[in-house]
């Protein structure tokens, strides 16, 4: 069995996951078609030349296919269906932990109210959580049941237009700074996701912040993750995409943060901003140090950071993965975008295991990485109990290829 082999059949986790963006195709289409939504093509492959492309420019074509992906999840019925499917799609290959991420205020129609978004949701993932429960091989004991959780994300910013909830915002409040408008709903945010999973017992395991990382920083919302640290609701945080090592140093002091999402500057002195800050590379030493002591997990998105960051010049060797391997971060390897990125677990996988070299031994730690960094919607035992079931498949399948335990 080679290692891709292994993967392959590994049971994995995927803890970052947006599910706007990760919608079947031929889903798409039948949604905008019953919702009478306009798409610039009406078919797959003319969807994929040109809005879901293989390749893009930045991150502004990146997120072009967005907009008919939100336009299409306004009501409960597509919500529960693409969470079902997604969660189908992610059992199909062997994902046995996922973490789906939305922003309910991008997706709520004026009046209507920000848990029932995350009750559908809620509802798609338990009925394909269930439907494999029931399947032989997850009663037989052949398999290990699929488990989920959901993520509230806030946006960092916003503009009229975007949603109704957004739009009844700006209304209420014509006066107030634009800054402290998107302050006050990522707080509204943080209280509805507490709310669904205290007075609904949703899922809801975390909390984040996500869009474009210019001009809002994480501490900008750092009232937003306070709201959500008082009330035990874990955290991470979309940071040091945009921003360098300060962003990510904010999010684990301002934000609590427990996890980042991508981190992809935070080897970059030369993107430190302050001027305060004058010995860079031991800022960036002792930041990395942090994050490593405290098993700060870092959610890795290989293809959708090549994608949306030029900089990397679409080579996953200029990406810090491995420099976050080599020191023994916790790094997770994510998809971000199931269908925008046109990728799965087993693929970003594959991808880092060859771009790092991995043996037997680093792989089974990846793919390990993302069960232990899980919020995960239960008790700490129930969750050490899952992990301990992952690790104990991933290493039978290692053993059984002649990659065991060295
Ligand atoms: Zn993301």
């Amino acid at each position: 069995m080679t290692l891709h082999e292994l993967i392959t059949q590994a049971p994995k986790s995927d803890i970052h996951v947006h599910l706007d963006g990760s919608l079947r195709l031929e889903t798409l289409i039948d949604l905008a078609r019953e919702r009478g939504v306009a798409l610039p093509s009406q078919s797959a492959a003319g969807l994929r030349e040109q809005v879901f492309k293989p390749v893009y420019r930045d991150l502004t074509e990146y997120l072009q296919g967005f907009q008919y992906t939100c336009a299409v999840l306004r009501d409960g019925e597509a919500l529960e269906r693409v969470a079902c499917e997604l969660a189908q799609d992610a059992i199909a290959e062997g994902v046995r932990y996922m973490e789906v991420r939305l922003a309910p205020q991008l997706l709520v129609t004026r009046g209507q109210e920000l848990g029932g978004v995350l009750r559908s949701v809620a509802a798609g993932l338990a009925r394909a959580a269930r439907d494999f429960r029931a399947s032989a091989a997850v009663v037989s004991g052949a398999d290990m049941p699929f488990v989920s959780g959901i993520i509230c994300c806030a946006m960092r910013n916003f503009q009229r237009g975007m949603s109704g909830y957004y739009d009844a915002l700006l209304d209420a409040f014509p006066s107030m700074p634009h800054k402290q408008i998107v302050a006050l709903a990522s707080q509204e945010m943080a209280r509805a996701a507490v709310a669904s999973r205290d007075r609904d017992g949703l899922p809801v395991v975390g909390f984040d912040l996500a869009g474009e990382e210019a001009g809002y920083r994480a501490g900008h919302h750092a009232a937003a993750y306070q709201e959500a640290h008082s009330r035990f609701l874990r955290k991470t945080v979309h940071a040091g995409e945009a921003y360098g090592p300060e962003s990510i140093y904010e999010a684990l002091t301002l934000c609590h943060a427990e996890r980042i999402g991508h981190g992809t500057w935070l080897f970059a002195p030369d993107r430190i901003a302050s001027a305060a800050i004058t010995d860079r590379e031991g800022y960036v030493n002792a930041l990395v140090e942090y994050i490593a002591t405290r098993r700060i997990t870092i959610e890795v998105c290989p293809t959708s950071n090549l994608q949306t960051m030029p900089e990397l010049g679409g080579d996953l060797a200029n990406h810090p993965v491995r420099r976050m391997i080599e020191r023994q971060l916790p790094v997770a390897v994510a998809t971000d975008n199931r269908l925008v990125s046109h990728t799965t677990v087993t693929a970003e996988l594959c991808r880092v295991a060859d771009c790092c070299q991995l043996d037997a031994a680093g792989v089974k730690r990846l793919v390990l990485a993302g069960f232990k960094g899980a919020f995960f919607p239960g008790s700490y035992a129930e969750k050490r109990a899952f992990v301990a079931q992952a690790a104990a498949r991933i290493e039978r399948l290692a053993q059984r290829s002649g990659h065991g335990n060295k």
